[in-house]
């Protein structure tokens, strides 16, 4: 058998539809952020990220730096196993800590990333649960996808934010069915925001299990950061809010809050989190700097909508079509892979302006965009310089604009 040809095949084909991904390969720059050193022969050596989802500049921020030097100076570099055996540091209960207070839930639990987390706690609580059944929006993250997947529990996917479609779904099940309501609060291509407190009522009329994924809202709503259940006050009714260390925090890690009893019932059973090495002391106690900063400061938040804002109000004036949405994302629509993935590439190598083209399957066919992420880094000028190279392609291409 020649395995290479077939994987070769399998790349043509989406090379053919446009949707091969190519990396980019970036040095970030410490202090320089959004800046960074390409390392593409045929781009500007310095270019402008306008992708990360390092949303607020956190992965450079002195004393979230500090923090993991320091740490690892002193206690080394690995956690040295997993969290059962020999892997448990102080600085994992410290950020446990911190998770939980954020969220004002009894208790958090640490996994190696976002995409762990929702695929072990789900994954565990569609299995363990008697007669678990998930009712899933079905925008939800791959991660969730995969846990719920995994899980083997029944799945009923309901249509996007629409609670009265989730009411209708749990009216359908069978009463012995022990429902969890899966859902996100900023979904992150769109940049749309869930009617959280209607979902959350339908979920309490129904007896549900609400488990709610902040992971592009941790850090950034809220007065302390804690997400958009925070933000609206709903927090104390969602049962597991699960978010991640990777984006807003500028660190690595997932986590889910709860109760002290789901968490310990999570720790106990799921083997996402059991078999891993955990996370190194110095990740953890980078991390929770990074929390602990956000709850007390606004600046970076306040500077980042501040931007977010100026953007969006120079993309309309010039008829660039855009999705209007409520949060800190600007997805700019293409609608044709191939479009997007050469508008990217112009973008890098004529302008040093860095924006991942985002295809299918990450959005689907016949939607897809360059998706902006303005952070409080990014200066008027870099938005200037934006709003020029995205006019003159627009001119040049003689791209769809927006009717005003
Ligand atoms: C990025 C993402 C995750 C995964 O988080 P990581 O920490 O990057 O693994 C989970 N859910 C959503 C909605 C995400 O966008």
């Amino acid at each position: 058998m020649d395995y290479d040809a077939m994987f070769k095949g399998a790349l043509e084909a989406l090379k053919k539809e446009g949707n091969y991904r190519i990396f980019a390969e970036l040095e970030r720059e410490a202090g320089a952020f959004p800046k960074a050193i390409s390392h593409a022969a045929a781009t500007p050596e310095e270019v402008t990220v306008w992708c990360s989802n390092d949303y607020l500049g956190m992965g450079q921020h002195p004393a979230v730096i500090d923090a993991m030097c320091e740490t690892a100076r002193a206690c080394g570099t690995g956690a040295g196993g997993t969290r059962n055996i020999s892997g448990n540091t102080h600085q994992h209960a410290l950020l446990e800590a911190e998770l939980a207070d954020l969220h004002g839930k009894e208790r958090a639990l640490l996994f190696t990333s976002g995409y762990v987390s929702n695929w072990a706690a789900l994954s565990t609580l569609g299995s363990r649960l008697p007669n678990a059944v998930i009712l899933s929006d079905e925008k939800n993250h791959a991660s969730m996808i995969e846990g719920i997947r995994h899980s083997r529990a029944g799945k009923v996917i309901w249509r996007h934010n629409d609670p009265e479609d989730l009411d209708a779904k749990l009216s359908d099940l069978p009463k012995e069915a022990t429902p969890i309501v899966a859902f996100e609060s900023v979904y992150s291509m769109d940049g749309d925001i869930c009617p959280m407190e209607e979902i959350v009522e339908v979920a309490e009329k129904h007896g549900a299990m609400t488990y709610l994924d902040e992971v592009h809202a941790v850090g950034m709503y809220g007065p302390r950061g804690g997400g958009v259940s925070e933000e609206r006050g709903l927090a104390d009714r969602i049962t597991l809010i699960e978010g991640t260390l990777g984006k807003a925090f500028g660190v690595v890690g997932g986590y889910i809050t709860g109760s002290e009893a789901l968490c310990d019932f999570i720790r106990s059973f799921a083997s996402g989190f059991i078999f891993t090495t955990a996370l190194p002391p110095a990740v953890a106690a980078a991390a929770q700097v990074s929390v602990a900063h956000l709850k007390r400061s606004e600046m970076e938040r306040m500077r980042q909508r501040a931007q977010v804002k100026k953007l969006r109000a120079r993309l309309d004036a010039m008829g660039i079509p855009h999705l209007p949405n409520d949060s800190h994302i600007i997805p700019v629509m293409i609608q044709d892979p191939v479009k997007c993935r050469m508008l990217a590439d112009i973008l890098m190598q004529d302008f040093g302006i860095y924006v991942q083209p985002i295809n299918y399957p990450t959005v689907p066919k016949g939607t897809e965009r360059l998706r902006f992420t303005p952070g409080p880094l990014h200066s008027d000028d870099d938005i200037d310089h934006l709003v020029r190279a995205l006019e003159t392609l627009w001119r040049q291409c003689a791209l769809a604009r927006a009717v005003a």
